[in-house]
């Protein structure tokens, strides 16, 4: 996605937990900073953020899989059932998947594996990593973070006030994730092919049609205008379902599914977005072995596939937004209810 949609993402999340509201202290922390999402959340593409490589290398947007023939490689097969219920029905991506008659048993027999170049460096380590730390630097928090959290940390009274984390930079982290809990919605940072690469066709015409239903005021210029407070922009974050038939009304954020971490839950979420990946560009025309291919598109959703557009439009962005609240909720109950 780009900045709008990364911005809009952030905003519209808080908006969720706001209407939600079950965690209010989390939202009295995120929404006076709602104007700056636009930093925030579009600060792990920015180039700068990708020096050094440890950080936010490119390769730690990505979890794009292959087909797998290698050793073990039944550990590598998720099948349709259990993927499905890995993710949880109040996942549109489930649901579309659910409702899929183009991936066969065949398909979701076969072995498929991120492709990681470099250990580790991945997409869902990315968000453990940064899950983890976030923890850890809530519980560091200053007075005003310290009065959001029940609990005691008796340690923080050694520490000079100044390294303490303020509510301007844990809404900074919460943003960042946001980004990437996003990527991993998005089909093409799922998916190996050629087709899938960012200049190639697909990945960026995909995200700047989302960019323009999101529509301007969610520019970083225009967000970061004074004249706009955060419950306008909320307001205008929840505006934006129409352009998407988005309806969030009623929906409950739940925790991550029982037995998962932040890590096993973004991984099969990555599987699932490859799966809607293999839908949108069939892989039986683009296949992976020859996988020079372009899926330009124009072709992808032209003809009768603009139905596809649609339902593609609505699942990505709805999982992005609910995903986003799911991974800061989870954070949020750890330090506040563990
Ligand atoms: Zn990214």
């Amino acid at each position: 996605m780009d900045q709008r949609t990364h911005s809009w993402i952030a905003i519209r999340a808080i908006a969720l937990l706001e209407d939600e509201n079950e965690e209010r202290n989390l939202v009295s922390l995120l929404k006076p900073h709602a104007s700056k999402a636009s930093v925030g959340a579009w600060l792990p593409d920015q180039a700068d953020m990708k020096r050094g490589g440890a950080g936010s290398m490119t390769d730690n947007h990505v979890l794009k899989m292959y087909p797998y023939k290698g050793v073990q490689a039944d550990r590598f097969v998720v099948r349709k059932n259990e993927l499905l219920q890995q993710t949880g029905s109040y996942r549109m991506m489930t649901r579309f998947l659910q409702t899929d008659n183009y991936l066969e048993d065949f398909w979701w027999e076969t072995a498929f594996k991120g492709d990681v170049r470099r250990p580790g460096q991945h997409l869902p380590n990315r968000i453990m990593a940064l899950t983890t730390i976030m923890k850890d630097l809530l519980l560091l928090g200053d007075q005003k973070i310290d009065q959001l959290i029940p609990g005691e940390v008796r340690f923080v009274e050694d520490m000079d006030p100044e390294s303490r984390t303020n509510e301007e930079a844990a809404s900074l982290y919460f943003f960042m994730l946001s980004h990437f809990v996003a990527d991993v919605c998005m089909p093409c940072h799922c998916d190996g092919r050629t087709l899938s690469g960012y200049g190639n066709g697909l990945h960026k015409e995909l995200e700047d049609h989302w960019s323009k239903k999101v529509g301007k005021q969610f520019e970083k210029k225009n967000m970061l205008r004074e004249s706009l407070d955060s419950h306008q922009m909320l307001e205008f974050a929840r505006d934006v379902d129409d352009k998407f038939c988005l309806n969030f009304k009623g929906t409950t954020i739940p925790d991550l599914k029982k037995g998962h971490d932040a890590w096993l839950e973004a991984i099969y979420l990555c599987r699932a977005s490859f799966a809607v990946a293999s839908i949108m560009a069939p892989y039986k025309t683009y296949s992976y072995e020859h996988s020079e291919a372009t899926a330009p598109f124009d072709v992808v959703f032209g003809g009768d596939r603009r139905n596809m557009l649609a339902a593609l439009d609505q699942t990505v962005l709805h999982d992005a937004v609910l995903n986003t609240a799911i991974m800061w909720k989870h954070i949020w109950n750890k330090v506040s209810k563990d």
